[in-house]
Parts: C-alpha cells; structure tokens; sequence
C-alpha cells in the first residue's frame, strides 16, 4: 500500500540509525522511515539506570551473539553483546564517552577517504554534544575540561554522574600513575588521549538517567509527520530494481514484521545502520559479497565485493581486581590511557621490532584465513599504518578503566588496537540464521603478549604508592594463579581463559578505496550501488582508542550532512 512507501528507509534504529533519521527528518519535503528489530525501552530500568552497567546482558533486549570458537584464544565461544532496541547498543553500553586520537582519524583520510579527518570530524562531535558543565561538587571530584573541545547545542547530554567517587581519589591515582611516567590529562577529548583521566559518559545529570541514541535523538522528535519508526520488524535483504548506468537501484527493503513478511519501499535510499554485526550479513543476504561464498548459498550476486564481512577488528578485554580498604560510593570514571612507551619503556624497541618483524607473514595469512577475501599487500598496508600509530604516533596503547566501587577495587583494561583480524560470514540465505562470527582474538601472537603487558603494568600500579595503601590482597588473577614472579606462558593461560569479547567490533564494511578491500567509498554509498549506504560501526575502518559512541554520533552527523546536500539545492 501507499503507507509502505518512503524517500529514505534506514535498517536499525540504533546509535547511528537514529542520527541520521532525525537529520534527514529535518528535511520536511521527504519522508524517513526506520526499521527496528527491538522495541522501545524509555521506561526499562535496566537502561535508564545510570548504575546498572550489565542489567541488561542476557535479557530480551541483547543480541548476545556468538562466536566461532577462538582457536588462538583458548578455544571457547565469545558473546559479542548488542543492543536490540529502539536506541541499539547506546542503550546497554557503559555510557564512557572519549572520542579518538587526532592522527588515527586523519590516517582515514592518508588511507583514501577523502575529507575524513579529524579537523572536518571536530565540528560534527560538538555538533552532536550537549556538554553539561560540572558542578563545584563535581570539580572537586575530578571533573575538568577544556570549553573548546565541547558543544552546547547538540541532542547528546554529556557530562559525570551526579554521584562520582570520593574527592580523594584522583589525587592519590595522579601521584600513583606519575610514578608510572603517565601524566594526567584534563580532557580526552581534543584528540590527545595519553594520560589518567577522569572522562564524562552520555548522561542527562539531572535526570540522572543514561542518555542513549533514543532518548538524544528519537523520542523529542517522534511527532515529526515526516519520521516514522517501525519496530519489532526484522530487515531481511535489501530489493533491487533495475540497474542504472551499472549500479545496483535498491527499491526497498524486504522485512518479518507483525504482518509477516512485507516490502517497505524507498523511493530514494536504503540506508543500512543495524550495526557492525549485522549490516555486512544484510549485504551478504541481498547479494553483494564475495561470489563464491554467495553460490553456496544460492544468492544471486548483485556486487562483487570479496571483502564485505572481512577486517572485523575487536579488543578482548580482561580485569584484575583487589580487595578495597576504603569503602567507595558513587560511579567512577576514571581511566588511564598509556602509550606503548610508558608500558614497555626500555624494552619499547625490542616489542616494537617483534611487532614489525611479524607483519609481513602474519598479513599473509589473514590473507590465507580469508580464502583471498583481502589481498595481502592491503592487509599489510593496514597494519602498518596501525604499527606507526602505536609506535611513532604514541597513540594510547591501552585502556585501563579503574573501579573503586564498594569494598573492591577492580580494573578492566584492553589492548586499544590488536592486529588480529576477523570475519563475519552468511551460513545460509536463510535471515533469521545467525551467521558465523569469527573476531580471531589473539591471532596475531604479539596481542597476546600485549595482553599480557598492560595486565603486568597494572599489577605494579596497584603496588605503587599510594594506590598500594587503598588496596589489599589481589583477588583477579591472584597470586596463587599467578605468582610474582610467575612466566609469560602462566599469564598468557590467565588472559586466554577470562578474556571476553570488548563489545567494540568495527570494520566489517569498511570505508576505504575500492581496491583496498573498501565496502564503501567516502560518501558511505556501497560501491555498485546507486543508493545504498551504510551508517554504522561497520564503516570505521581502524580499531579507535576512544570508546566507539562518541565517534559514531559525529561519523553519523558527518554522514547526515552529506546526504542531505545531494537532495537540498
Ligand atoms: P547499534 O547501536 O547496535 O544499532 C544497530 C541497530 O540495528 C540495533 O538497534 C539493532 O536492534 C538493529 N538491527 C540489527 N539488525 C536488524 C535487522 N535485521 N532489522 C532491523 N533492525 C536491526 N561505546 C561507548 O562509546 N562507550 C561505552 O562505554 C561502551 N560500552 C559498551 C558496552 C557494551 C556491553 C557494548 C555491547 C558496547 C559498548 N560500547 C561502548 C560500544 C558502542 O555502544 C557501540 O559500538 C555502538 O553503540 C554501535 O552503534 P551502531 O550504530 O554501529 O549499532
């Protein structure tokens, strides 16, 4: 019918998703629709609670999808955790708001896409901010910035929680981490990231509840006539027209909603934002990927794009923890970022000469484990650009996320940017079959000892005064696991058997010139297509050192922006 008609239809109402449909709404010539698997979760408790990071793992509202087993990674399955609602992933997520490191959003640009660097990025992250500026209470705490790096006017409410850690702590942490040669840094947020911070979430204070992609930029927008949102509706396979002068036409979207099965109709554009885990399947499902893997399944091919599913880049993340001495209210945010220097000092060279004499072999066998999916020249290109962020560039190396919370103080931390390389593949033609995730945790045997490295680092943190006053005995490893003195393979055992999965997979349809392995080229349009596009974690090319929101929201008003000027005159 008439109703199922619209200029642009967008595939998942997520983090990004929503961005770009309040954007292009704000066109109100054209009509926007979004297709959402999930359901709306303004008034689920799990989500809105500004303390109830892990509420929602396993309920209704997580994908929770699995891996292949990870060979190099102790061989079990991993849950790679995504949000399934109105708001996506920014909904069950830790809210820690840190954007990237200038020079790797400039390396997008040095690999082939024009325009995307970090000087056209910067307006778009204040663009989509609402900074709320901290409170004498706050300050006290820890809180600080600098005015320039924040926006005032965007739908995204930024800041700290009401209730942060006691005023005491930054203080001993900054002496602590100085001893380590880490200095503290006021605000991440200008694109220099090295340093102990104490960094904002995507919070509303006063409310004081999680502020997601829903509550930013969907729910004060629902009454636009223009934008509409189609829930508990599960996208199938884009559907093609005739070609035009080559290119693929999508004419809409076939989808498994309330009514069965229907078609949504676009008279402009498909816009693909259902996430890193599920765009390159949707691509896949509607016949553009790799040929021979898409004759296995009987799918006609409408591009060939070997790479599309290929480059899949996650972190695996681990925690030591430490019986508190102290007794800590209030939601921390505290996290140091250092650089391979300041983890590795004198023994820099000899990691970074292992790291280098390792990429040409292992570049050929992601090439090898990718059937030819990726060339091995533009696997090794990649690395290296990787390789000189980390090493010449002195990019954070690792993010240690510290958390005093009741009678414990416990850490997370995790390599920023692994070299291992994954993929995500179809098993069937069949939509509702989950496809085969395989992230290739520790593939590349120097993460593994990265891994190892930052677990070491922290170890000392947590014996150098004064933090070493604050804590007792260690609970995580645990010196009867993992003695003082004890060898790397020991360590190597603990990683490989408590690591999971750092919920930041990106990478899988990524922008990048064409015979660079690229899905997209700069315009985020899928090559071969008139007007498909994808919107989400898939694109970025390169694992980041912030968390991934952050850039996301500005990748998506980036985005927005450039649509928009094909269609407004
Ligand atoms: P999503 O936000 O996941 O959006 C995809 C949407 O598409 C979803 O709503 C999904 O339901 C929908 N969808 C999928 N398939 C279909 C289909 N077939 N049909 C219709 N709809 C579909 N980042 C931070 O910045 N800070 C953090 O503290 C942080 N912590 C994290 C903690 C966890 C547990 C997780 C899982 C992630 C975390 N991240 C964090 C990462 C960040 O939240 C995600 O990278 C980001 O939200 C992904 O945005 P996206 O737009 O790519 O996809």
């Amino acid at each position: 019918g008439t109703g199922s008609r619209y200029d642009f239809v967008i595939v998942g109402g997520g983090t990004s998703g929503l961005v770009v449909a309040n954007r292009l709404s704000e066109m109100r010539d054209v009509t926007v629709v979004v297709i959402e698997a999930g359901d709306s979760v303004l008034n689920n408790y799990n989500v809105s609670t500004t303390t109830g990071y892990g509420l929602s793992f396993g309920t209704s509202i997580d994908w929770a999808y699995q891996t292949e087993d990870q060979i190099y990674a102790g061989g079990s399955k991993q849950t790679m955790r995504a949000g399934k609602a109105i708001g996506g992933t920014s909904t069950i997520n830790g809210m820690s708001y840190t954007r990237a490191q200038k020079a790797q959003i400039d390396a997008w640009e040095k690999a082939g896409n024009k325009g995307w660097n970090w000087n056209n990025l910067f307006p778009y992250y204040l663009k989509s901010e609402q900074f709320q500026v901290p409170t004498a209470e706050q300050a006290a705490r820890g809180a600080d910035y600098y005015k320039s790096y924040h926006g005032d006017h965007g739908p995204l409410k930024v800041g700290w929680p009401k209730a942060m850690t006691n005023s005491s702590l930054l203080p001993i942490l900054d002496e602590t981490f100085q001893h380590l040669g880490v200095s503290y840094n006021r605000d991440v947020n200008g694109g220099s990231m090295v340093g102990l911070t104490v960094h904002p979430d995507t919070l509303d204070r006063e409310s004081n509840v999680r502020h997601d992609a829903a509550r930013a930029y969907f729910w004060p927008y629902e009454n636009r006539s223009n934008l509409k949102i189609i829930s508990n509706t599960y996208a199938n396979r884009i559907v093609w027209g005739d070609d035009s002068d080559g290119d693929a036409v999508a004419i809409g979207v076939e989808v498994a909603g309330v009514n069965g099965i229907e078609i949504i109709y676009a008279t402009k554009e498909v816009i693909l934002s259902a996430g890193s885990l599920k765009s390159p399947v949707l691509l896949q499902l509607s016949g553009i990927g790799n040929s021979d893997r898409l004759n296995q399944h009987d799918i006609s091919l409408k591009v060939n794009i070997s790479s599309v599913g290929e480059n899949l880049q996650d972190q695996a993340n681990n925690g030591l923890s430490y019986e508190g001495k102290e007794f800590w209210l209030g939601l921390p945010t505290f996290s140091a970022l250092p650089s391979a220097e300041q983890i590795y000092g004198n023994e820099l060279s000899d990691f970074a000469s292992t790291v280098s004499e390792s990429l040409g072999d292992y570049a050929r066998n992601v090439s090898i484990a990718s059937n030819g999916a990726v060339e091995e020249a533009n696997v090794l290109d990649a690395l290296q650009m990787q390789y000189d962020l980390i090493f010449e560039s002195h990019v954070p190396f690792a993010e240690i996320v510290l958390l005093p919370i009741g009678h414990s103080f416990s850490s997370e931390y995790w390599q920023l940017l692994p070299f291992s390389r994954g993929r995500i593949h179809i098993q069937s033609s069949d939509a509702s079959q989950p496809p085969a995730i395989n992230p290739s945790y520790f593939m590349f045997q120097p993460d593994l000892k990265a891994q190892v490295d930052v677990a070491q680092f922290i170890r000392k943190a947590f014996s150098t005064a004064p933090l070493n006053r604050l804590v007792g005995e260690e609970f995580a490893p645990g010196v009867e696991h993992v003695p003082e003195d004890a060898p790397d393979a020991v360590w190597e055992s603990w990683v490989k058997s408590k690591y999971r999965s750092n919920f930041h997979p990106v990478g899988t349809a990524s922008m990048l010139p064409r015979d660079k392995g690229g899905v997209v080229g700069p315009d985020l349009r899928v090559y071969g297509t008139k007007n498909v596009r994808v919107v989400d974690a898939s694109v970025v090319p390169f694992q980041l050192c912030g968390h991934l929101t952050s850039t996301l929201y500005a990748l998506a008003e980036r985005a927005s922006d450039l649509i928009k000027r094909r269609y407004i005159f």
